[in-house]
């Protein structure tokens, strides 16, 4: 299946690292004019310059703020100009036994993985309703969202929230041609794949409950990404979209 964004622009939240890199990455070759927003610099700058040694890849734009600051965001963000795909994809996992859970530690995941979420999908939102465009928005949740995982309380909460965001924004910007969907993947060895999930016997923990026995590839949650992106998805609103191997199902 052939996927072009040829015209589209296209805004990747936590683009500096693992999915949201490969995301922004991906769009760039399949024509998209991106914008990657993340709050690392030196993310950015070493991101703009594989983009550049890629033949592929059109220049992808870079805006650094710290998302969990809303005022910073929407201040990084008005100029940002039209987007008609957005990917929501910022997180920060603070593992902590439930009972050692700290405030500081749970404002700061829910500014981020929530908040942020949803205040960034408001400024993209606002711009597709007035040009009448429509447009697609994804939010990176997990398998996290629907399934009780030991030391991820936070985590969970905060998920499970976006998962609940995403079907109200479907509700609520439906009727202005912009779908909402989710992708809800499994352990990915990224940077943050690797904070709960690099001892081998916890990896097996979790592998023995996955049917395909196996982590995800970030490629794996990449493609569907793009999917929920395009018009191959046009009728599909709401979703919540398991990238797990069948974790979800069992
Ligand atoms: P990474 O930690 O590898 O990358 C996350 C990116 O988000 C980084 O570039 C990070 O920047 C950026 N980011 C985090 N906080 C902020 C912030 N406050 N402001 C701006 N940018 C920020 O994570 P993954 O690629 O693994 O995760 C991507 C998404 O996939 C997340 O939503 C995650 O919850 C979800 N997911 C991941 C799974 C996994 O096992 N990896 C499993 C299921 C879901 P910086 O490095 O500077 O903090």
């Amino acid at each position: 299946m052939e996927i072009s964004f040829s015209g589209k622009r296209a805004l990747v939240t936590g683009a500096g690292k693992g999915i949201g890199r490969a995301t922004a990455l991906a769009l760039a070759r399949c024509g998209s004019e991106v914008t990657a927003v993340t709050r690392t610099k030196a993310d950015l700058e070493s991101l703009v310059q594989e983009a550049a040694f890629d033949p592929q890849c059109p220049s992808i734009k870079p805006v650094c703020v710290d998302l969990s600051d809303w005022d910073a965001t929407e201040q990084a963000l008005k100029d940002v100009g039209p987007v008609d795909l957005l990917v929501n994809n910022a997180a920060c996992a603070k593992l902590q036994p439930f009972l050692e859970v700290t405030p500081d530690q749970f404002d700061t995941s829910f500014n981020v993985n929530v908040k942020a979420a949803l205040h960034v999908a408001q400024i993209v939102a606002r711009g597709m309703k007035a040009r009448g465009s429509g447009g697609s928005i994804v939010n990176i949740s997990s398998q996290a969202s629907q399934s009780a995982l030991r030391d991820h309380a936070v985590y969970c909460a905060t998920k499970g929230a976006l998962d609940m965001l995403t079907r109200v924004m479907a509700l609520e910007l439906g009727p202005y041609q912009i779908r909402v969907n989710s992708v809800n993947p499994t352990v990915v060895m990224t940077d943050m794949g690797k904070i709960g999930w690099s001892d081998p016997e916890k990896a097996k923990s979790m592998t023995s409950r996955i049917p395909l026995g196996k982590f995800a590839e970030v490629e794996d949650v990449v493609n569907s990404i793009l999917f929920l992106l395009s018009d191959k998805s046009a009728m599909t609103n709401g979703v919540i979209l398991p990238v797990d191997g069948g974790f979800l199902a069992c």
